[in-house]
C-alpha cells in the first residue's frame, strides 16, 4: 500500500486520456495515467480525423506534420460519386487529417509526458470505490489516491462494470473492422466512403465502406455498421469486409492486406458518466458519432473539458462535466442513434442515401451534419437540417424502436 497521492489519476493513455492528461498537467496538476498497454500500442480504427478533431488537436498544440492532410470527402453510393471539399465553418479549420493510431497515440501522449504527467506502461488500473466514492486506483499491485479519476478505459469493460457505467442496452452501437495496404493512390487527399454496403444475403447495411489514404504508402481499408440492421447478430465483418475489398480493388490497386483485418465495438451510450470523484471520457463515455462512427474528437473534446473543469473546482468537476458535455454532446448524439433506427431499416436507407447524395448542395449538408460541423453561430444550412431532422426524429423514435430493422 503507498501514499502517493496526485491530483488526477487516468486509467488509459489513448486520446480521450492523453487530453486529460496534457490539459491538466499544464494547467499545474500533478497527473498519473496508467495503461495496460506498452508504449506505441495500436488502436484498430480508421484514422481518419475530421476538420472537428484537427481543431481539438489545435486546441491541445499538437504538431500535425506527421499526419496526412485530407481536403474533403468521396461520397459514393451505388453507381454515384461526390467528391465535396470539407464545410467552411468559422469555428473548424477547413481540412482533416488521417493519422494512423500509433503515431497519432504517440504524439498525444508524447505530449502529456512532456507536459509533466507521469505515465505508466504495461499496468492495468481498477478504480478504489470507498462507499459511493472513487478515492483513486489499485495498479501494479498498490494503491495510488487521487482527487478525481479519469476513466478513459475506451469501449466498456471492466472498469465500467465495477462503476455501473456500462452503455445502455436499449441504445445503439457500432461494430467495424480495418486493415491495411499498399496503394499508389496513398496520398489521395479525400477520404472515400462508400454508402451502399449489403451483406452476403443482399441486406442493406447502414454503415459505410471507407478507403483512408495515409499518405505513407498505404490506405487504412475498413466496414462499419450500426447494431440498428435486421440480423446484425449474424453479420460477418470478414465477409462484408472482404466484399468491400474487391469492389474497391479496380480503382485503388491495392496489394494484399498488410495484416490480418481485426474489429472492436463502438460504444455509443452509457449509463452513467460521472460519480462521487470519476468521470467517464470518450469511449468510456459512450462519446461516438453514430452518423459517421467518429469518436477521436470526442475523446479530445470530453478530456479537454475533464481537466479544465477539474482545474476549476475539483469538488464539483464530475457534475458539472456532466452536466456540460451533455450540453455540448447529448441531443446531437441523441439524434445520430434515432438517425441509426431510421437507417436500420432497409427502404428508408436506400431513399434517404439516393436523396442525400442527390446533387452537390445537399451531400455538403449530408456532410456538415453527419460530421457534426455545425457551427452553432452560424448554423447555415447544415444547422437548420439538424433542427428539423431533431424534432422529426424525436416524434417518429417510438415507432422506429418498435419496428427496429422488422421490415
Ligand atoms: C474499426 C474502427 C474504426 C474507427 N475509425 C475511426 C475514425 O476513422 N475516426 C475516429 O475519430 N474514430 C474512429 N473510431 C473510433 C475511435 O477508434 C475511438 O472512438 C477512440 O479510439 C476512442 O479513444 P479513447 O481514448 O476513448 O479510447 P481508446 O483509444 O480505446 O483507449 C483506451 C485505452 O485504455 C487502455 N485501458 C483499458 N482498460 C484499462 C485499464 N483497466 N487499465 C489501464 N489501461 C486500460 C487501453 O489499453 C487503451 O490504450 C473507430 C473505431 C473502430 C473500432
Amino acid at each position: 500500500m503507498s501514499n502517493e497521492s496526485y491530483d488526477l489519476i487516468v486509467i488509459g493513455a489513448g486520446p480521450a486520456g492523453a487530453a486529460a492528461a496534457i490539459a491538466g498537467a499544464r494547467g499545474g496538476a500533478s497527473v498519473l495515467v496508467f495503461d495496460k498497454a506498452p508504449y506505441g500500442r495500436d488502436k484498430v480504427c480508421g484514422d481518419g480525423l475530421t476538420p472537428r478533431a484537427v481543431g481539438a488537436l489545435n486546441e491541445l498544440k499538437i504538431d500535425l506534420e506527421d499526419a496526412h492532410r485530407i481536403d474533403g470527402l468521396r461520397m459514393i453510393a451505388g453507381k454515384k460519386t461526390r467528391e465535396l471539399a470539407w464545410p467552411r465553418t468559422a469555428r473548424f479549420p477547413a481540412h482533416g487529417a488521417v493519422w494512423p493510431r500509433r503515431r497519432l497515440d504517440a504524439a498525444l501522449i508524447d505530449a502529456a509526458t512532456e507536459a509533466g504527467a507521469e505515465v505508466i506502461w504495461e499496468t492495468e488500473a481498477l478504480p478504489i470505490i470507498d462507499g459511493d466514492r472513487v478515492t483513486g486506483v489499485t495498479a501494479g499491485g498498490r494503491d495510488h489516491r487521487a482527487d478525481m479519476v479519469v476513466v478513459a478505459a475506451g469501449a466498456p469493460g471492466q472498469v465500467a462494470r465495477m462503476l455501473g457505467a456500462d452503455r445502455d442496452k436499449d441504445e445503439p452501437f457500432g461494430i467495424a473492422i480495418r486493415t491495411y495496404a499498399e496503394t499508389p493512390r496513398h496520398a489521395d487527399r479525400h477520404l472515400e466512403a462508400c454508402l451502399t454496403l449489403s451483406d452476403e444475403h443482399g441486406t442493406a447495411v447502414p454503415g459505410y465502406g471507407w478507403m483512408f489514404p495515409a499518405g505513407d504508402g498505404t490506405v487504412n481499408i475498413g466496414v462499419g455498421a450500426l447494431s440498428t440492421m435486421k440480423n446484425f447478430k449474424k453479420l460477418n465483418l470478414n465477409n462484408l469486409l472482404a466484399s468491400y475489398r474487391s469492389l474497391v480493388e479496380p480503382t485503388w490497386n491495392i496489394g494484399p492486406n498488410l495484416e490480418r483485418p481485426r474489429a472492436w465495438r463502438l460504444p455509443m451510450s452509457t449509463q452513467k458518466r460521472h460519480g462521487s470523484g470519476w468521470v467517464a471520457i470518450g469511449d468510456a463515455a459512450g462519446l461516438v458519432n453514430p452518423m459517421n462512427g467518429e469518436g477521436i474528437d470526442y475523446g479530445l473534446e470530453s478530456g479537454m473539458l475533464a481537466a479544465e473543469l477539474f482545474l476549476q473546482d475539483p469538488a464539483t468537476a464530475p457534475a458539472r462535466y456532466d452536466t456540460q458535455i451533455g450540453l455540448r454532446f447529448d441531443s446531437f448524439l441523441r439524434t445520430g442513434r434515432r438517425f441509426s433506427f431510421l437507417i436500420g431499416h432497409p427502404l428508408i436507407l436506400r431513399t434517404g442515401l439516393r436523396l442525400a447524395v442527390g446533387t452537390d448542395a445537399i451531400a455538403t449538408i449530408t456532410l456538415g451534419v453527419m460530421g457534426n460541423l455545425v457551427d452553432s453561430d452560424t448554423p447555415g444550412a447544415a444547422g437548420k437540417v439538424l433542427t428539423i431532422a431533431d424534432k422529426a426524429l424525436a416524434v417518429a423514435d417510438p415507432v422506429l424502436r418498435r419496428t427496429r430493422a422488422a421490415s
